[in-house]
């Protein structure tokens, strides 16, 4: 099959182009970073062309036209970017992925287009007060992909640009398929985490997720910042588990994913952000850390004000529902939480130690030692 990737060198993108070619497709990759295929490059199959994809006339309807089908990755998928600059994250996701799947639908091409669970919003038990009589119950948190309301925070919360403008996305790719009989898949996908996922915060003058903020404190010391508490909850799902589940709706087989949504997650990795902290914190007391090394981060609350500036507010808590994609995929997550995180956090520890070797650490212990002295 020739694959069409776009965004196919991010986070997700680098291990689905991985494994497609690992199955002998072809594939085209569309982006402006390859650091995360750099180890691809060269392998018969792929086609990597270093490109915006916001800018004109970069020949997008040639390269649908020349594809069997199209992967939609390109997204700005950070929550402090949404409070940073939601109007850059509203064009991106919203106005050049319609461009896609317009030229998709014009061109009759399958496109398979990823969303977020970001798209439900929040949950009932996160403004009824205490109203829900088992506030607790995960069925209040467990979103179906075809059933459950998509509830949005106020306008001035503009955090919610991001899921408003996905969500709105989705709305007109299904309309596409109900008044034009378009063939598009949507992918829900819930926290997959793995090695890639961020640039360490020390790496980057972007805004990382949660892990890389974890990561950087544990490798370079600092502090571990639990946002409002850290009482909010996520589903990690292991990036080897989301590609098996990605791969099988790319070959579609019976075409049981045209004009499906799926959510991609594991229900049972859920964790507040405070027990990711702390667990973290132990893996890599346990595995990781050796004499010389900086010490341990302390974990400490900031408000979400003072961590992301005004206009945020949290998605309470999210749990895919994952019927769908166990029937029609015959597909199920493998990855219990601490292999998730064993698995990802070595391989930051690794890369570093590959990197920047232990002179970094030894700098660090340098300066350290300086200090101490007056
Ligand atoms: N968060 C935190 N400390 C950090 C970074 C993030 O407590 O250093 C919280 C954030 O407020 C949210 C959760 O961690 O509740 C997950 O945030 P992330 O940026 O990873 O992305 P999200 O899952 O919200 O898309």
């Amino acid at each position: 099959m020739k694959v069409l990737s776009l965004g196919g060198a991010g986070f997700i993108g680098s291990h689905l182009t991985e494994r497609l070619l690992h199955e002998n497709h072809s594939v085209m990759v569309v982006d402006y970073y390859d650091d995360k295929i750099s180890e691809l490059i060269g392998q018969p199959g792929l086609t990597l062309l270093k490109q915006d994809i916001r800018e004109d006339n970069w020949g997008l309807e040639e390269h649908v036209k020349d594809a069997d089908v199209v992967i939609d990755l390109i997204a700005y998928a950070n929550p402090g970017l949404y409070v940073k600059m939601p109007l850059e994250v509203f064009e991106l996701n919203f106005t050049e992925n319609l461009k896609i799947a317009k030229a998709c639908q014009m061109l009759n091409k399958r496109l398979i287009q990823f969303s977020t669970c970001e798209v439900y919003g929040k949950t009932p038990a996160s403004f009824l007060n205490g109203n829900l009589v088992n506030p607790d119950d995960p069925a209040h948190a467990t979103f179906s992909e075809d059933h459950t309301n998509l509830i949005m925070g106020p306008i001035e919360k503009h955090r919610w640009i991001y899921a408003s403008a996905k969500q709105l996305l989705e709305r007109i790719l299904h309309a596409y398929g109900l008044e034009q009989d378009f063939n598009y898949s949507i992918i829900r996908p819930f926290n997959f985490i793995g090695p890639k996922i961020d640039y360490l915060l020390n790496e980057t003058d972007g805004i990382p997720r949660v892990f890389s903020y974890f990561m950087d404190a544990l490798i370079h010391g600092g502090q571990m910042k639990l946002v409002d508490g850290g009482n909010h909850r996520r589903c990690y799902t292991y990036i080897d588990d989301a590609i098996e589940a990605i791969y099988r709706i790319v070959q579609n087989p019976n075409r049981v994913c045209d004009q499906e949504i799926f959510n991609i997650g594991s229900p049972h990795n859920e964790t507040s952000i405070k027990d990711l902290a702390v667990l973290m914190k132990d893996i890599y007391a346990n595995d990781m850390w050796q004499e010389g090394m900086p010490e341990l981060p302390e974990i400490i609350d900031v408000s979400s004000e003072d961590f992301y500036g005004k206009g945020y507010e949290d998605s309470d808590r999210r749990i895919p529902d994952i019927t769908k994609a166990k029937s029609l995929l015959g597909w199920e997550p493998e990855w219990d939480m601490v292999s998730t995180l064993k698995a990802t956090m070595n391989y930051y520890v690794t890369e570093y130690r590959l990197h920047y070797g232990m002179r970094s650490w030894k700098h660090d212990l340098l300066k350290k030692a300086m200090a101490s002295k007056h």
